[in-house]
């Protein structure tokens, strides 16, 4: 498996960091954050957000499961955490397969119906300011897109 990582030491770090990795998404990309509470799986995607070019303010989708944010390239952004491992299909395949990025935290609930191709990322709480991000791509694609990242 390939595994590539980088360290953030400040929120700002996180942030720049997901919207210089959004100018290389493309429509249909889908990408999973798996971390604790508080590890930044959404300071992160907000960073996407503005590499995307989404105007609006990114929240935490907690409650509604799925958001969708006009851009460039649309950003439909995902918490599943409240399906917990459920067998409910929302439609996925119709956001992993349209016009936008999809941002899935805590996809691990619904690993399933995951796509093949993606970009799997872990976030590691480890020091006050400071996350390890894990990047596990998955598909040639992603791969060589760390590649030109990291
Ligand atoms: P999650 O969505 O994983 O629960 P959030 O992005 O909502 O996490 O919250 C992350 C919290 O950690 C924020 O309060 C942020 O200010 C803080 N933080 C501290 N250092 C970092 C860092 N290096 N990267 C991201 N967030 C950080
Ligand atoms: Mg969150």
């Amino acid at each position: 498996m390939e595994k590539y990582t980088w360290n953030s030491h400040s929120p700002e770090e996180t942030f720049e960091f997901g919207e210089r990795l959004a100018k290389h998404l493309t429509p249909g990309d889908v990408l999973t954050l798996e971390g604790d509470l508080g590890a930044g799986k959404t300071s992160f995607t907000k960073g996407i957000g503005k590499g995307l070019g989404v105007q609006r303010v990114i929240n935490s989708p907690t409650f509604t499961i799925i958001k969708e944010y006009k851009g460039h390239i649309p950003l439909y952004h995902m918490d599943v955490y409240r399906l917990e491992h459920s067998e409910e299909d929302l439609g996925f395949d119709e956001y992993f397969e349209g016009e936008g990025v999809t941002v899935i935290e805590w996809a691990s609930m619904i690993e399933e119906m995951l796509p093949e191709e993606r970009l799997d990322i872990y976030i590691y709480h480890t020091g006050n300011d400071e996350r390890t991000f894990e990047l596990r791509p998955k598909g040639e694609r992603f791969i060589s897109l760390c590649k030109e990242l990291l």
